[in-house]
């Protein structure tokens, strides 16, 4: 399918082609249509899909063939369409897709964020705005000083509404629904659509058309997984020696903590390795600073936070290295998300110490399937991978158990829960995923 074959407007299709985009993704062709026709949409797709373009271009045309009240041509503050996201960076990605794909149609967009003044914000809102980007609580920050109004909104986006979830924003979010008009259009995009997701989008979404186009937290396909063993104290050393030994340029590196994020950028700073941390604790000028720089390829490491995970559009990413595994293995697969995306192929490399074991087991299970693993010479590790078997997630055993294959989970050759293994090439998908010059050693289970 072409763009063209959508109903898309000229000015669409010229900017779209701007873009060198000739065929829509699937999330773009499955849900393109229902939103021109008016429908509420319920779209199951991960960041990388480019969901983004899905819900902005059909907007944009919807937007550009209906004519604005006549309060709004004279530049009131009063957006058509409303898109809620969770984090600051996605509502400037979100908003920079506005601008990209509504290049040609003088429709007029403002994000609205935390973290920076609210003064510039309130002007940009009187000159007059058609689609408003906000995360919830700076919007609802502005309806309580009466510097927006909600009343003419047609179309509400909730995009990576499970985030927004994790984020802690629904009260945030009924409070906003509460002042929109009841006769509206309403679409939600979610990662996962988890218990409460779906709630909300019960009471939120009326008659939804069904789009989704990945598998319940399924990691982009094409993102080659790999581990490398190592104990925590060396984790560091080991992440240089990658640095200067694959001459890594552009690479996403997460950690647990701000505090880590900041101690681990400064480290590879003084190695020479060009970095900034990215979390929450950043200014938003900070922020916005540290990612261009790496998408210009001024920095070669960014070490984010889990915060950052979401909302990072870097065109064709080729690494992200998790230099602590997160808690939540959901967590795993939107860093992940960060590579690999619409098409492209990436490495998601995380450096394991022997108590992150069973994390790494908990994202095993999540991706149903085994993350080849290998210890580099030079910096092998002292402690334990052995996951105990008490805190397997098994129930205790009296006799040994037969050879298991959980949820279709790749366990070639029958149980052998952290035994000695040949190495095996490709293992669990994750060919070619693997720096040079390390060896397999002992498989995680
Ligand atoms: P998203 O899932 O919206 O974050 O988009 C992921 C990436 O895919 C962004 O960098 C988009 O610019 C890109 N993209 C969106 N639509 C297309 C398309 N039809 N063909 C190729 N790339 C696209």
């Amino acid at each position: 399918m072409q763009f063209s074959e959508l109903g898309l407007s000229a000015e669409l299709l010229r900017a779209i082609g701007e873009q060198g985009y000739s065929t829509p993704t699937p999330v773009q062709a499955q849900s393109i249509p229902h939103i021109l026709a008016g429908r509420d949409l319920e779209a199951l797709a991960q960041t990388g899909t480019g969901k983004t373009a899905a819900f902005v271009l059909p907007l944009l045309q919807r937007l550009s063939t209906t004519t604005p009240s006549p309060l709004q041509k004279v530049g009131h503050s009063a957006p058509r369409v409303l898109v809620l996201v969770p984090t600051r960076e996605l509502a400037a990605q979100v908003l920079a897709s506005v601008r990209t794909y509504g290049a040609h149609t003088g429709l007029r967009a403002l994000a609205v964020f935390g973290g920076v003044g609210i003064n510039p914000q309130i002007q940009s809102l009187r000159r007059g705005i058609d689609i408003l980007v906000a995360t919830p609580g700076r919007l609802l920050d502005h309806l309580n000083q009466r510097t927006v109004d909600l009343s003419k909104v047609q179309t509400l986006v909730l995009d990576e509404a499970d985030r927004m979830f994790d984020m802690g924003f629904i009260r945030d979010i009924r409070r906003i629904i509460e002042r929109l008009p009841k006769q509206r259009q309403n679409l939600m995009f979610s990662a996962t659509f988890a218990a409460e997701v779906r709630e909300l989008a019960h009471a939120v979404l009326q008659d939804p058309a069904l789009v989704e186009v990945a598998r319940r937290n399924t990691p982009a396909e094409l993102v080659g997984h790999s581990v490398i063993k190592v104990d925590k104290e060396r984790k560091r050393d080991l992440l240089l020696h990658l640095f200067a030994a694959h001459g890594w340029h552009q690479v996403l590196v997460f950690c647990r903590t701000k505090h880590g994020a900041d101690a681990l950028a400064r480290k590879l700073e003084q190695a020479g390795v060009r970095s900034a941390a990215l979390h929450g604790n950043k200014s938003q000028n900070a922020r916005t600073r540290a990612l261009a720089d790496f998408k210009d390829g001024k920095l070669a490491a960014l070490v984010a936070t889990d915060i950052a995970a979401r909302g990072l559009d870097i065109d064709a990413l080729p690494r992200v290295v998790n230099f602590e595994l997160p808690n939540v293995p959901e967590d795993y697969v939107h860093r992940i998300g960060r590579t690999g995306r619409a098409g492209a192929s990436g490495e998601a490399l995380s450096l394991v110490s022997s108590d992150e074991r069973i994390q790494l087991r908990d994202i095993e299970r999540l991706l149903k399937r085994e993350i080849a693993s290998s210890i580099l010479p030079g910096f092998e590790p002292q402690h334990t991978h052995e996951v105990p078997r008490a805190s397997a997630g098994r129930p205790p055993a009296h006799k040994p158990a037969p050879a298991r294959n959980r949820g279709g989970s790749a366990r070639p050759g029958g149980s052998r829960p952290g035994g000695p293994r040949p190495a095996r090439a490709g293992a669990g998908g994750s060919g070619g995923g693997k720096p040079a010059g390390h060896h397999s050693g002992q498989r995680h289970r």
